[in-house]
């Protein structure tokens, strides 16, 4: 574990955390440490020994351009959901032709630009498969291109983070396979190289992703008796890390790959989207305590820290663990862990049993690498926090705070 408390200090692997909070000029900030996400993107790269595979990072769980910049010479591929990620991906290094876009609403901008690079593209409806053809046609490329299937599995999860079900925005009505099948066949520019299913996100069972495999065989098989050649099965991203830190047995990389083997045949790659899994556990939020704070028959920590800067508990009530960097010996008591923004949906963490801080005490929101920095905002003019990295006992910047200047820049264009 890359976060582990000594003498009642927190410290990221060679690092002490209250250290680097004394040392660096903002507050909050993320920390990240390099060699959990290396252990997590070669935990995969093991897992998938002796299949023909491709790992696609899903770029949307977080955006850092150092982070993509280690898991592309790790040997990943990308998971794009938009032609900016498409955009930084590229300024990365990664391979276009390791890359796959996704969406339900790809504009045509964006497609054109995937089909010039060879990036695959999943088709997610028939209004997409025309702008996909457009696409092709106007970049004059050949375009490998997956089909997203709804395999109507319930991942179990928030329904937020639901997306395989049969009511999902997202994939193709199964009931039209063969009309998107006849129309790829029509299309010399279309070269169809596999079947995609992205079921959810915080998924904590293998026996859903076998479920699901099982019916993405059938639907192969069925495409393969219409003549195509399919080389990949893609079963998207979507498993689940242990947020609550108890210990809870969440399935690793190995058992989610091993839970499937046996349902795929040899000539069949795979192709898997970790998002959560490969970032969610390498970074920590870390705060200061601004004061503490009783009304009614509620406590409040207020940190300077807030939903700004990660919005995850307020946007789908999910916990992730809270506790303080440093020794704090006071009474313990149950407190809503809250930022200072102007929202009563502005909390980290509810109902947290944690010691009385002092001011300033350092206190960090574990877990903090997914879907956190990147759906960060400016809301009541907050300016996005500096991203750190602990690389053994050096500490990076690999992003610098925001200020106002950055954000007052955008006005200057304007008449
Ligand atoms: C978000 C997303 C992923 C990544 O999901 P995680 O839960 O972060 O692993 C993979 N594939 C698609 C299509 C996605 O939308």
């Amino acid at each position: 574990m890359s976060f582990y408390v000594n003498d009642d200090y927190l410290y990221c692997d060679g690092l002490k955390i209250k250290d680097i909070q004394e040392q660096v000029p903002h507050s909050p900030f993320y920390l990240y440490s390099l060699d959990q996400i290396t252990a997590n993107y070669t935990a995969y790269e093991t897992a998938l020994e002796g299949l023909e595979s491709i790992i696609g990072y899903a770029i949307k769980a977080n955006n850092n351009l150092a982070i993509l910049r280690h898991l592309r010479k790790l040997g990943s591929g990308a998971v794009l959901v938009s032609g900016n990620e498409l955009r930084i991906a590229m300024a990365a290094g990664f391979d276009p032709e390791q890359m796959l876009l996704n969406g339900n609403g790809k504009t045509h901008p964006e497609l054109i630009l995937a089909a010039r690079h060879g990036v695959m593209i999943n088709v997610d409806s028939e209004f997409d498969f025309e702008h996909i053809q457009q696409a092709a046609r106007v970049a004059e490329k050949t375009v490998n291109v997956l089909i997203r299937i709804n395999p109507d599995v319930d991942p179990q999860v928030h329904h937020y983070v639901s997306t395989g079900i049969k009511n999902s925005k997202f994939g193709i009505r199964n009931e039209r396979l063969h009309w998107f099948l006849d129309r790829i066949n029509d299309d010399s520019r279309l070269n169809l190289v596999g079947v995609h299913c992205h079921l959810g996100s915080t998924i904590k069972k293998t026996s859903i992703f076998r479920d699901a495999t099982e019916l993405m065989m059938e639907f192969i098989d069925e495409i393969r008796s219409q003549g195509f050649e399919v080389k990949y099965l893609n079963i998207g991203g979507g498993l689940g890390i242990d947020y609550e830190r108890t210990g809870e047995a969440i399935p690793s990389p190995a058992d989610l790959i091993d839970s499937i083997r046996d349902l795929l045949t040899s000539d069949v790659g795979l192709i898997i989207e970790p998002g959560r899994s490969i970032i969610g556990n390498t970074a920590a939020f870390v705060n200061r305590v601004v004061g503490v704070k009783t009304n009614g028959n509620k406590n409040f920590i207020v940190t300077d820290g807030s939903m700004a800067e990660l919005i995850r508990p307020s946007l789908y009530d999910t916990y992730q663990h809270i506790d303080f960097i440093e020794p704090v010996d006071a009474e313990i008591e149950a407190y809503d862990v809250v930022g200072p923004v102007c929202e009563s949906a502005d909390f980290l963490g509810k109902d947290r049993s944690l010691s009385t801080p002092h001011e300033g005490a350092g206190l960090v929101v574990y877990d903090a690498g997914a879907y956190c920095y990147a759906m960060s905002s400016n809301y009541n003019l907050k300016m996005r926090p500096p991203e750190y990295l602990v690389d053994g006992e050096n500490l990076v910047e690999i992003r610098r705070a925001e200020n106002l200047e950055d954000y007052m820049r955008l006005f200057e264009t304007t008449q």
